[in-house]
């Protein structure tokens, strides 16, 4: 009886798959999960150089450490985790710079800046449009692209006032590594 349905919806789906090819993000075959190209940090700082001077600030040790620990750590830190890290390394920064510091690489779009539930503003490494698999039990975010997802469009805010920027999608679970320690 399930097998019978199930046959009928694929052959469903086979013959209107021309119509539909790019329109169905919610088909029943999930996409493959795209992750991002690894980011090069060498790449990077040659880039905060480039942004600090054309900012007309000066590209500081400081700026190049507190982007390289966002760089190392990859996990989307929070600035504390960044002063831990900083710390653990013998670095002397403080914290109120490593704040001022984050807020000036976002503000330079070397970093991005991303909110979360749990753990609050965290930095992200990659730059460019993405969006994230968020672990409700550890709070791990993980980076992916999905051309789907990309293509959703915001509703008319104009009403409120307000401006869209972009669409970015939370997709909300559990990861691996918190399901094999529940099970
Ligand atoms: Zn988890
Ligand atoms: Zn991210």
């Amino acid at each position: 009886m399930t097998d019978e349905i199930e046959t009928t919806v694929v052959e469903h789906e086979q013959a209107s798959a021309q119509h539909h090819r790019n329109a169905t993000p919610q088909g029943r075959t999930p996409r493959g999960l795209k992750t991002l190209p690894a980011v090069d940090p060498v790449e990077r700082v040659e880039l905060l150089a480039r942004a600090c001077h054309a900012a007309g600030i000066p590209a500081t040790s400081q700026r190049k450490s507190v982007l390289m620990a966002v760089l190392e750590l990859q996990s989307h830190p929070t600035a504390d985790d960044i002063c831990q890290h900083l710390s653990t390394t013998g670095l002397q920064i403080s914290r109120a710079t490593v704040f001022r510091t984050l807020e000036t690489l976002v503000e330079l779009d070397l970093i991005a800046k991303t909110c979360h539930p749990g753990r609050g503003v965290r930095y992200d490494h990659v730059n460019t449009a993405h969006h994230h698999l968020v672990c409700l039990s550890c709070n791990e975010l993980v980076d992916f692209i999905d051309d789907g997802l990309d293509a959703l469009t915001a509703p008319d805010t104009s009403s409120v006032g307000f401006r869209v920027v972009d669409c970015r999608v939370q997709v909300r679970g559990i990861c691996r590594k918190c399901q094999s320690k529940s099970a």
